[in-house]
């Protein structure tokens, strides 16, 4: 791993390691399943990775957690290289207002979810990814692990397992959509396809280097090019308006960044032409997103002044 050259924010993730060290309120781990409930809410690291590829953090940085609703980001970014606006016929994006496995919405707006980043708009891209490539989950491991260099990245088998025993919601939402049309594949198809993509297990590490190509307005750690400039303005702008569900407004408020987080207590940030940040901490917040997470975000944001504003 390249730890080499500038490390240029290194003293800041120390400082801000410190502070989160010394906060005794750390939220909940999710309990929805197990494998989550069991995490230790004062685990936490922090990696930022710069455009060269060098990745550096503090903390937990290298230990691998569940990544979850981070991965919507990189089906959104796999599918849009792929069938381009044709996408957003079938999800909107706007903010929802809603938690990020509601219902409510899609009866009034014809099985159109709100966004890509709350469950029903990441079954729709999980839905049309898969049709493009007869495996969305496959096609996102491949991407993932080209991006973070990191081969053994993969999914966690007893994750996905227990995501599909919880799933009744996540089925809910599919087949519902279905009745407006707006699945291709059969929903259980799409639900096993959707529970292996959450359950994928990776580092901060593993994904500051993954999400560099939000930075680098679209081209990939090959120096190839996933997205147009303009699709990595989009993913980036929807991050930032639909990133942390029903608190994206918060979020953006007090980090500035476009910024994607998952139950499993990752949050994934961007700092578009310069680097990118991934902050792991399991104690979550009563909207799913992490709260020493959030905290450090704020934290780097402040000391740094670098946001998008
Ligand atoms: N696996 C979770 C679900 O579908 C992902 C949600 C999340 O990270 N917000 O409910």
């Amino acid at each position: 791993m390249a730890t080499t050259s500038s490390l240029t924010y290194l003293p800041v993730l120390e400082r801000i390691a410190e502070e989160v060290d010394r906060t005794p309120g750390r939220g909940r781990p999710a309990d929805y399943i197990p494998a989550l409930a069991a995490c230790d809410p004062r685990r936490f690291g922090m990696a930022v990775a710069e455009l060269d590829g060098t990745v550096y953090g503090v903390g937990d940085w290298r230990q691998p957690f569940s990544t979850q609703s981070i991965t919507k980001v990189f089906t959104l970014a796999l599918d849009l290289a792929r069938e381009g606006d044709e996408l957003w016929e079938h999800v909107s994006r706007e903010p929802s207002g809603n938690p990020f496995n509601s219902l409510v919405q899609l009866e009034y707006e014809n099985g159109i979810p709100r966004n890509p980043f709350i469950n029903a708009g990441a079954l729709v891209v999980t839905d049309r990814l898969q049709t493009r490539t007869g495996d969305a989950a496959g096609e996102l491991l491949t991407f993932l692990r080209a991006e973070s260099g990191n081969p053994e990245l993969d999914f966690d088998r007893e994750v996905a397992a227990s995501e599909a025993t919880h799933g009744d919601r996540n089925a809910a939402l599919g087949h519902f959509m279905a009745s407006y049309g707006n699945i291709d594949n059969p929903v259980p198809v799409l639900l096993d396809q959707y529970f292996r993509q959450c359950s994928v297990a990776a580092s901060c590490a593993d994904l500051a280097l993954a999400t560099t190509f939000l930075a680098r307005h679209g081209i990939r750690a090959d120096g190839t090019r996933l997205l147009t400039r303009s699709q990595a303005k989009q993913v980036n702008a929807v991050m930032l308006t639909c990133g942390t569900y029903d608190a994206a407004g918060d979020f953006a408020y007090r980090v500035g960044l476009p910024g994607k987080s998952g139950v499993g207590g990752g949050i994934i940030a961007v700092v578009p032409g310069r680097c990118t940040l991934c902050v792991w901490s399991p104690g979550l917040d009563e909207r799913g997103n992490s709260v020493a997470g959030v905290a450090a975000l704020d934290g780097f944001t402040t000391l740094t002044g670098l946001s998008v504003f």
